[in-house]
């Protein structure tokens, strides 16, 4: 890939950050072009039926990054705009992501390029299976361990887990995470990436002294992140202004009340006609004035034209990428502090780990205990990275991706590099 490909992709957002730790690591070329290139990139058609009887072919994707540590990890993306590019950044991600939090795991990601809203509940199982079906031969509880992400549910990590069963002819649910609970998922794994983020965001607060029953919180992304994201932030008092979701943004200068739009996504899928709160647009969301902003649907959110307007004091990356680069600039310019994606978001994958876990030893933890590993696991890291920040006068984002590199380079190192 070259260099000028690369400056507009979501992959090369990557790449600039990676390339900033690397320089304080003082890694050696040959070790920054293993780590800048995907070890396996799979692209395949998935020909599907709809109801109507007429045949349809979309394009599947399964990126495996890095599997120095272990099998690779990561979720699989149902959305229009999938790409190799996209799909290849977001199993970078993961890479680092897992490092970061010290998980025995690699980095993977996949996606179909749909749109599920046009789907039925039918096709999308077709479509899963289809999916599944083609990665048979790569995919497995020791060598990549997919989960779900935009637009994948527990249902549909349950057909899958059932199609590569079927396939293999042994019950394998350990081939993904983020199952529903009946059939091997863990117990807080569906609030684990909001919780994720609440843990580190209160950890933060705390060090630059925001008391979280005066903090104002906007969130962008009312999904499986944003939603239980926004419920955390107001049992801990905090209170959430602003939250949006595909269909517009809502602000309630008294606090959106989260139960109730929770349950309005419930019955109606989005929030569209939601009355706790005035309609404003995405962009004027962003730009809202208040302690704490998540992002929390997709990539290249903060860009040059709307960082500077950015009123937040404290930024957690609930979504994968949503800052590039020159946005990350104007941040540091102007104090804004940031929990990068890798470290923010990683209590998702941090809880598929303890199911992985789980469902290889076939024994359950209590809530209470996943939630107690999640917050002991994250903030452990957490303080390791800002023991990198304060020696190396670094952000937290070059932190964590110095931590995460130089972990997956001495496991690499032990192995040795087969080449
Ligand atoms: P989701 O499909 O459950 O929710 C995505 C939300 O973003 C929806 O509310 C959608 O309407 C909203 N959205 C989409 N485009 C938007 C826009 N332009 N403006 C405002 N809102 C918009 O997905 P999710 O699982 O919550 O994932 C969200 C982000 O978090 C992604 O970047 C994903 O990679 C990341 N992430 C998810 C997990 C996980 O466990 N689900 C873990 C780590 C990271």
């Amino acid at each position: 890939m070259t260099t000028a490909v690369r400056e507009v992709s979501v992959f090369g957002d990557g790449i600039t950050y990676f390339n900033e730790a690397a320089d304080l690591l003082e890694l050696d070329s040959g070790m920054r072009r293993i780590l800048t290139h995907p070890s396996r990139q799979i692209i395949f058609s998935i020909p599907f039926q709809r109801d109507t009887g007429e045949f349809e072919v979309y394009t599947g994707y399964r990126v495996q990054y890095n599997f120095a540590r272990g099998p690779a990890k990561g979720g699989i993306r149902y959305h229009p705009g999938v790409t190799l590019d996209e799909v290849t950044a977001l199993a970078f991600w993961m890479t680092w992501k897992c490092a970061v939090v010290d998980l025995p795991f690699g980095g993977g990601k996949g996606g179909v390029t749909c749109d599920p809203s046009t789907l039925s509940a039918n096709e999308l199982e077709r479509i899963t299976r289809r999916y599944a079906a083609e990665l048979v031969e790569v995919v497995g509880p020791d060598k990549d361990v997919p989960a779900p992400d935009v637009n994948t549910t527990p249902q549909v990590m349950a057909w899958f887990m059932d199609t590569y069963s079927m396939h293999v002819r042994q019950n394998m649910p350990g081939v993904v995470t983020g199952k529903p609970l009946e059939i091997g998922g863990s117990r807080g794994r569906v609030e684990a990436t909001g919780r994720g983020v609440t843990i580190c965001a209160l950890d933060e607060m705390a060090q630059l002294g925001i008391a979280p029953e005066r903090a104002s919180v906007v969130i962008q992304g009312f999904g499986n992140v944003g939603m239980y994201a926004a419920k955390l932030f107001a049992e801990r008092g905090c209170k959430v202004k602003g939250i949006s979701d595909v269909t517009g943004a809502y602000y309630n200068e008294n606090g959106i009340d989260v139960l109730a739009a929770m349950e309005h996504t419930r019955l109606y899928h989005n929030l569209e006609g939601f009355k706790g709160g005035d309609k404003i647009s995405n962009a004027e969301l962003l730009t809202t004035e208040c302690d704490v902003l998540v992002p929390a649907a997709l990539e290249k959110v903060f860009t040059a034209e709307n960082a500077p307007k950015v009123k937040a004091k404290l930024i957690v990356e609930g979504a994968n990428g949503p800052t590039t680069p020159e946005a990350d600039r104007i941040f540091r310019q102007n104090g804004i502090v940031v929990i990068p994606d890798i470290m923010a978001n990683a209590g998702g994958v941090t809880v598929s780990y303890f199911e992985w876990v789980q469902d290889r030893m076939g024994y359950f933890w209590k809530e209470s205990e996943v939630n107690e590993r999640l917050e002991d696991l994250l903030l452990a890291n957490l303080g390791e990275l800002r023991a990198i920040k304060n020696s190396h006068n670094a952000t937290l984002r070059t932190a964590a991706y110095t931590l995460a590199i130089d972990r997956v380079v001495k496991a690499l190192k032990l192995r040795g590099i087969y080449a």
